[in-house]
């Protein structure tokens, strides 16, 4: 049976660390982290998203400032709510709930948020310091990836990863990740012919194709390492009264695929809660960095 790549445990070891961090620094700093998450109409998958990043927050001690706008509201509007958030003092980190409605363009919006405030690390400017080397805040699900693959030991260095996916919210800054640590990547996408062919190689698979059950048995290689980042909500048999059944899954089967790899992340409790704890990860090295602290978590930003 492979190992279990468990995020919610690690997760929950590194709301410790921050903890620690908070209470060390917090004397000096006069003041706790501070997070602005904005979300922009009612998507209900974002609602629960929002609620579960806000609920981690106090469980460590971080100060929300979050701001729930109408689905409504005009770019300008959005972007004078950042412009605040900017130049609010007790604001360490800012984070722009996606999806947005239709008619509104994230892009101007992710460029207004301060580049050393952006918690998402999804300013041009924080994914041209990827892009280069340097240090800056990281997208949170390929760094809480890393963390999970660095916490159980999984060498990358000289290893062949494929990458299936180029979004600029989880492919091309994972594929960037797992080069910098060494390994020989390949990214693949929607219009890549024979997929299967590509992803046997694989040594470390990421799956982030946003494709329920994409990837089964006939895609991985024996021993390999996978990561499945999709998060699907699938109804599971027939409804009670007007009570539809579901469950959740990913873009991997992985009950053909779990008995051929050494190692697989589950869903849920596998990347979900990383992507959270890297959001804090991101909210505490602003902070510290902010508040003239020493900073600790460089390990944590590939
Ligand atoms: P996206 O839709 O922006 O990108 C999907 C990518 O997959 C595209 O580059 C596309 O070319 C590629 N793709 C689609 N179908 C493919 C196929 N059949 N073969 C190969 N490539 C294919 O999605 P995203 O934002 O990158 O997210 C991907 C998935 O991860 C979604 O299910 C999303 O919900 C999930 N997600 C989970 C977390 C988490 O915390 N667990 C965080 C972010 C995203």
């Amino acid at each position: 049976m492979s190992l279990r790549l468990d995020g919610r445990r690690l997760a929950e070891e590194l709301e410790k660390r921050l903890q620690f961090e908070i209470k060390a620094g917090i004397a000096k700093a006069g003041r706790p982290p501070g997070l602005a998450v904005i979300r922009v109409g009612d998507d209900p998958a974002s609602g629960v998203y929002v609620s579960n990043k806000e609920k981690a927050c106090a469980r460590i001690g971080v100060a929300s400032f979050g701001t729930h706008l109408p689905g409504t509201t005009s770019l300008e509007d959005v972007i004078n709510t950042i412009k605040a958030l900017n130049s609010n003092e007790n604001v360490d980190g800012i984070l722009l709930q996606l999806p947005l409605p239709k008619g509104i363009d994230e892009a101007p919006l992710l460029m207004t948020i301060a580049p050393d405030k952006d918690a998402d690390g999804l300013h041009p400017l924080n994914l041209g310091k990827l892009l280069k080397g340097e240090s800056g805040p990281r997208s949170c699900t390929p760094a809480g990836i890393m963390a999970l693959l660095a916490r159980n030991e999984i060498p990358l260095e000289g290893k062949r990863a494929v990458v299936i996916g180029r979004s600029i919210l989880v492919g091309k800054p994972m594929a960037l990740m797992l080069q910098a640590a060494n390994a020989t990547v390949t990214v693949t996408h929607s219009v890549t012919k024979d997929l299967e062919s590509i992803t046997r190689q694989a040594e470390v698979l990421v799956v982030a194709a946003g494709q329920a059950q994409l990837i089964g048995a006939d895609h991985v290689r024996p021993n390999s390492v996978v990561i499945d980042v999709g998060i699907h909500r699938l109804p599971s048999g027939p409804s009670i009264g007007n009570k539809s059944r579901t469950r959740l899954c990913g873009d991997v089967r992985s009950d053909e695929v779990s008995s051929i790899v050494s190692a697989i992340t589950p869903v849920p409790g596998g990347v979900g809660p990383m992507t959270v704890a890297m959001l804090l990860v991101n909210t505490v090295n602003r902070w510290q960095e902010h508040c003239g602290l020493s900073c600790n978590l460089g390990d944590l930003l590939p």
